[in-house]
């Protein structure tokens, strides 16, 4: 690792690749041979096509999808899907059904009910979004159109281990700080959306996977540039796609797939935040988790020191060991550890370290 790079487990825009970062610098002023950057040329150029087509085409391959799917890539963040999945897939009538498991699903909800057409049907908020929900804790209602959850809850470093039981009903999940981090049974699903500056690239690309039968069935009636199946009929192509984080996601897929896919992804998370965790607990007492030990994400790993005021202290101390981001949500103080796909395992292993050693020169 160059020198003046530090550990990133910033919780996004986060950590990409040195590879992939290299491989940009490297065709930068001039892109497949356009004498352009990536950043200067058409977005209807056969160059750039390449790129999207290879994109889409590779993110369909990875998520193990067959023609049933198909992917849109659009700008608006996350966020804006939180609007646009009622928008295109509520009849009048039909609900969307939500888990609601932390604060990107309080937000998904609160946009659902604005256009009266979602409704909570389980929420952690009393307990502190310490868990996600086990399946007999709630019911599909037979109105839901759809269900709708948050895979990883990256402010409260929570995750569904498997996903939740929709009844027979779609899932649709906010996938933004999990999607590609482990395989997926995609046949649950009837619709996932990103944003990509977590798992995926850059920001300004979010991603969404769904499924055809949910394409055909989406409204008609909505403005084009929000429509999911006008956007579908033109490829992402309607207007100017976010053309530079779709070419370097395309590269993030590439060393995905080069290193054994989603299961390769998988058991590097696992060893991850393995690691992680049995730092942690190693100084328990001194170091306190906020998940319970079934709900815990292995992207997200989220603490409190037992003694807070030591806080400020710790993160002033990791930074001058070159480990950054560590900073919990604001909404939760304390320390959040990132550890998605593209965190080296050499920075986890600097991070244990740095968690034995602080807690030794504490104590
Ligand atoms: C970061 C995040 C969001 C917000 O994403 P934007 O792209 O900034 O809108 C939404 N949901 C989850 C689970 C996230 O982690």
């Amino acid at each position: 690792m160059p020198t003046d790079r530090v550990h990133n487990f910033g919780a996004g825009p986060a950590a990409l690749p040195l590879t992939v970062l290299e491989r940009i610098r490297e065709e930068w002023l001039d892109f497949a041979g356009t004498g352009r950057s990536i950043l200067e040329i058409s977005h209807r150029s056969p160059q750039y096509d390449e790129v999207h087509e290879s994109a889409r085409a590779r993110l369909l391959r990875l998520l193990g999808a067959a023609d049933d799917f198909d992917v849109l890539f659009m700008g608006g963040g996350a966020r804006t899907q939180f609007s646009l999945v009622p928008m295109n897939l509520l009849e009048p009538g039909r609900k969307g059904d939500y888990l609601v498991t932390g604060r990107w699903s309080e937000l998904a909800l609160a946009a659902g009910e604005h256009l009266d057409g979602a409704r909570s049907i389980w929420s952690g908020k009393a307990e502190g979004f310490v868990r996600v929900p086990q399946p007999t804790e709630y019911t599909v209602g037979s109105d839901a159109a759809y269900l709708h959850y948050t895979s990883n809850n990256t402010i409260y470093g929570t995750q569904f281990h498997e996903p939740p039981d929709g009844g027979g009903v779609a899932l649709v999940a906010d996938m933004s700080s999990d999607i590609l981090s482990r395989p997926l049974d995609l046949a649950a699903h009837g619709l996932i959306y990103a944003g990509a500056q977590k798992n995926l690239g850059p920001a300004g690309l979010t991603v969404v996977i769904i499924r055809r039968d949910l394409l055909a069935a989406a409204r008609t009636d909505v403005i084009d540039m929000m429509s999911y199946r006008a956007l579908a009929a033109k490829r992402s192509l309607l207007n100017t796609p976010p053309v530079f984080p779709i070419y370097a996601m395309n590269l993030v897929l590439e060393e995905l797939e080069s290193r054994g896919g989603l299961s390769g992804a998988a058991e590097r998370s696992r060893a991850k935040a393995e690691l992680v965790y049995q730092a942690v607990e190693r100084s328990a007492g001194f170091y306190v988790l906020h998940a319970h030990s079934s709900s815990r994400s292995l992207m997200n790993v989220t603490f409190r020191l037992a003694d807070t005021a030591l806080e400020p202290k710790f993160l002033e101390e990791a930074e001058a060991r070159g480990l950054v981001g560590l900073k919990g949500h604001r909404s939760v103080g304390g320390v959040r550890a990132s550890l998605y796909n593209g965190v080296a395992r050499a920075s986890v292993e600097a991070l244990a370290t740095f968690l034995d050693d602080f807690r030794r020169a504490t104590c």
